[in-house]
């Protein structure tokens, strides 16, 4: 390297310093979870901090019986149904545990004969293993399952084996890890269970077509500690008696979500997203953005002999895609060379390997464009 080179290079890497040494330097994150957030919500957040409303507190230092947070957990269930258009035959329920916990608590709540479950990958393969540990309230039975496609396709609907009167049906819709969507809720006669942590508030749905949809909020709603449960009111009051009082449905929806002490700022912060979602014109406006983006990064990836994704076309994912190097022998410089163009957590998950971009709704445009030019160069460098 020539002198001028050499100063060139002292002088990017000291600009590159200061940028990510300033309070407001943002990379574009494309981490499955806990995922990226509107940069407005956590300037708003950071803005109220300490004194929130004026009470000289933070929202975190106050009751969740109090009032003020009263209010807080008012709006964001009104936001919420407003923007899923949730009536009155619903119950909404703020709870802990994350999504994992409701694998179970479904089981506890609902399970007393059969229950069907569809597995089309990860996440629906370990609600199937917890739900068996509940096998003495009911049977588990799985109506089919796309392992054997390594979860790259969901099978037939023509060849599910349906049990003929289950306490419900169970799916989820959009597999996080696998990159798999199935947009339309199964035809099924018996009440439909989603776990939507990875899609809810991503695409319009008919929430009338559900029993129950549950989602943990850190990827797509808001950070990790809420769980929302939106629950037809028909399917309260049938506990089994091995439930905790604190994985009721009933009680919950019977407590405003308050039995005990609810996340009060993982709640304040759905709510700031809520708003936020609110403003960007609501579920038709981001599913517009969503479906734009999802398209330009699979119409790269298609376009490309070095890059692959291979999940079916009819199921694809607007929300997290998978993709392959034509070598796995890139895959850390692709990584390594990514991060320095903050381009951040583009490794995929480890049980399927290679890469994935999770592009949630607040990821910009912006994020699609810079990963696609980041990866044209990297093909040129590497192919
Ligand atoms: C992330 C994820 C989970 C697990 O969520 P936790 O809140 O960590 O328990 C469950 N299901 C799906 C579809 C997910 O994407």
């Amino acid at each position: 390297m020539n002198q001028q080179a050499i100063s060139q290079q002292a002088i990017s890497q000291q600009a590159i310093a200061q940028q990510t040494t300033s309070s407001d330097y943002r990379v574009h994150n494309f981490c499955a979870g806990p995922a990226t957030l509107p940069t407005a919500v956590l300037q708003k957040a950071q803005q109220e901090l300490l004194n929130w409303q004026n009470k000289g507190v933070s929202v975190m230092e106050i009751s969740h019986r109090s009032d003020e947070f009263a209010q807080i957990a008012h709006n964001a269930q009104n936001n919420l149904k407003h923007l899923l258009n949730i009536g009155d035959d619903y119950q909404v329920l703020f709870l802990q545990g994350g999504a994992s916990l409701q694998f179970s608590v479904v089981a506890m709540n609902l399970l007393h004969g059969v229950a069907d479950y569809l597995q089309t990958g990860l996440w629906s393969k370990k609600a199937i293993d917890e739900a068996k540990r509940y096998q003495s309230l009911g049977r588990i039975h799985v109506v089919a399952s796309g392992e054997s496609y390594n979860y790259t396709t969901i099978p037939d609907s023509q060849t599910w084996q349906l049990s003929d009167h289950a306490d419900y049906f169970y799916y989820c819709p959009n597999e996080t890890v696998h990159g798999l969507y199935l947009p339309k809720p199964p035809q099924v006669t018996a009440p439909i269970v989603a776990d939507m942590s990875s899609c809810l508030l991503s695409a319009p749905i008919d929430v009338n077509q559900f029993g129950v949809i549950y989602a943990g909020a850190q990827k797509n709603i808001g950070i990790a500690g809420l769980t929302i449960v939106i629950i037809h009111k028909q399917l309260l009051g049938h506990a089994n008696a091995i439930c905790p009082t604190t994985q009721n449905y009933t009680q919950q929806a019977n407590c405003a979500s308050m039995v005990n002490t609810p996340p009060t700022f993982a709640w304040y912060m759905t709510n700031l997203v809520l708003e936020w979602l609110i403003e960007q014109g609501g579920i038709d406006a981001i599913y517009a953005q969503n479906i734009a983006k999802a398209e330009r990064l699979y119409r790269f990836i298609d376009g490309s002999d070095f890059y692959a994704n291979h999940v079916d076309k009819r199921f694809r994912s607007l929300m997290n895609i998978p993709f392959r190097l034509a070598d796995d022998r890139l895959n850390d410089l692709f990584v390594a060379n990514a991060s320095l163009q903050g381009l951040l957590n583009l490794q995929g998950h480890r049980s399927v390997g290679g890469m994935r971009a999770s592009i949630y709704n607040a990821l910009n445009q912006q994020a699609i464009d810079d990963l696609i030019e980041f990866m044209t160069t990297f093909e040129r460098q590497n192919a």
